[in-house]
């Protein structure tokens, strides 16, 4: 499933919408270039999770958490490419948590069982989210997205 954004503003409503259908452990894991809008896309997800603080790129703290309606623990691994110790990211995904990854390319996916990637693509000030998920519960949220955004 594919979503087209042509602001910053667009894109953080995309990320809130997600936010607010979720309500139980999440896992999801995001691409894309440096600039494409992870970052921005988590800060509008920490939104509809009812997180209150400033959500901001965690790059060189690798992970922050945030407390909201469920608790948010955003991580960049983007300084972990090339490392091949185990960093044990799976130890922040606790009950009723959420989890968002940026650089997940650098990760080894399939230590979760389930997941929802968002691939973002840049062109200009344009972004494609492209998304796909792993498990019925990803795929209702693709659903839920889509007849939101239609
Ligand atoms: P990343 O975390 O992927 O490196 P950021 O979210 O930190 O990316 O930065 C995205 C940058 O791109 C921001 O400076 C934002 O203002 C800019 N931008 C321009 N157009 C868009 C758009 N359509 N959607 C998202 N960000 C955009
Ligand atoms: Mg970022």
């Amino acid at each position: 499933m594919k979503i087209k954004s042509n602001s910053p503003s667009q894109l953080l409503s995309i990320g809130e919408k997600l936010g607010k259908i979720i309500d139980r452990e999440t896992v999801i894991l995001l691409d894309g270039d440096l600039g494409a809008g992870k970052t921005t896309f988590t800060k509008g997800l920490a939104v509809g999770l009812g997180v209150e603080d400033i959500v901001n790129s965690p790059t060189f703290t690798i992970a922050k958490s945030y407390s909201g309606r469920l608790a948010l623990n955003h991580l960049d691994v983007y300084r972990l490419e090339g490392l091949d110790e185990d960093f044990g990211i799976e130890e922040y995904l606790g009950d009723n948590e959420v989890l968002v990854v940026e650089w997940s390319k650098f990760i080894d996916k399939d230590i979760f069982n389930e997941y929802l990637h968002i691939q973002i693509d840049y062109l200009d000030d344009s972004r494609i989210l492209t998304f796909t998920a792993k498990g019925d519960y990803y795929q209702n949220l693709i659903k839920e997205l889509e007849v939101w955004k239609s």
